[in-house]
């Protein structure tokens, strides 16, 4: 695959319009981008959300259909009993810290919100456990309120794709939010994500099988060779990534298709 990667000098509008077309080639690429953390309701996102820290989206959602009967309010988990929590939600990692992140969580949602998950990003980021990232899950999953999620997926991408050099999650947030209109920020956030986990891989990534090739300044980090980059794309849509790449879907094996998605 051949790829023109944008010039040093590129202008504003320049890099405006190449964020478009990155963003409307995502969205071709990752139909199915989405919250990927099981849930039903803004508490149960909030609860999602703090046991994701340092523990991949499917181990969470292993473990949350038990808790989430056990704990069905906020009030549940403020008089939670610490070691009973400890043990369902051990497999997440930090379990101690995450359980101590319920139980305030919790407590703070009855003494301050009457139960309730508030739907405003300045009240979400004083309640225990949650920080900017977590509250624009939040609004964007549970509330529809446009949010951007800077996690390290995005972080990595954004980067790549030099549509920033701000290193500040804040400051990425504010700065590729600028790029696309608001609306947009909620699905932008889950495409990228999805990008990151299937195809744009921290260590190696997938560039010779990769739909942004022609618009990535960093085209060539990972493999270029589509037998060599094939390897590399994972989930269950590893073969239809690799179709929409323009790569021959029999160069994916198995074992990529079956890859448990980071
Ligand atoms: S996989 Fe390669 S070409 Fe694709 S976005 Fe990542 S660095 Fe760019």
């Amino acid at each position: 695959m051949t790829s023109s990667p944008p010039a040093a000098s590129e202008t504003d509008l320049g890099r405006t319009r190449r964020a478009r077309k990155i963003g409307r080639v995502l969205t071709e690429t990752h139909p199915d981008a989405h919250c990927e953390l099981d849930h039903s309701n803004a508490l149960e996102l909030a609860v999602a959300t703090i046991l994701s820290a340092q523990c991949t989206d499917k181990k969470v959602n292993e473990v949350t259909p038990k808790l989430f009967a056990r704990y069905p309010s906020a009030a549940a988990y403020a008089g939670a009993d610490r070691g009973e929590m400890e043990e369902l939600i051990r497999p997440t990692g930090f379990y101690r810290n995450k359980t101590d992140s319920l139980l305030k969580l919790g407590q703070a949602l009855v003494e301050r919100y009457d139960g309730q998950i508030p739907g405003r990003l300045v009240d979400l980021v004083t309640l225990p456990g949650i920080g900017r990232k977590t509250a624009n899950v939040i609004l964007g999953n549970a509330f529809d309120v446009p949010g951007i999620t800077v996690d390290t997926h995005f972080q990595r991408l954004v980067h790549r794709w030099r549509l920033t050099t701000e290193t500040d999650p804040v400051k990425i947030e504010h700065a590729v939010g600028a790029l696309y209109p608001k609306r947009d920020w909620t699905m932008l956030s889950h495409r990228i994500i999805f990008h990151g986990r299937r195809v744009c891989h921290a260590r190696k990534p997938a560039c010779g099988a990769c739909t942004l090739a022609k618009l990535c300044p960093s085209y060539g980090t990972g493999p270029t060779e589509p037998a060599a980059a094939a390897k590399l794309l994972k989930g269950p849509r590893a073969r239809d990534l690799a179709v929409a790449a323009g790569v021959d879907p029999d160069l994916v094996p198995a074992q990529a298709v079956a890859a448990e998605v980071p």
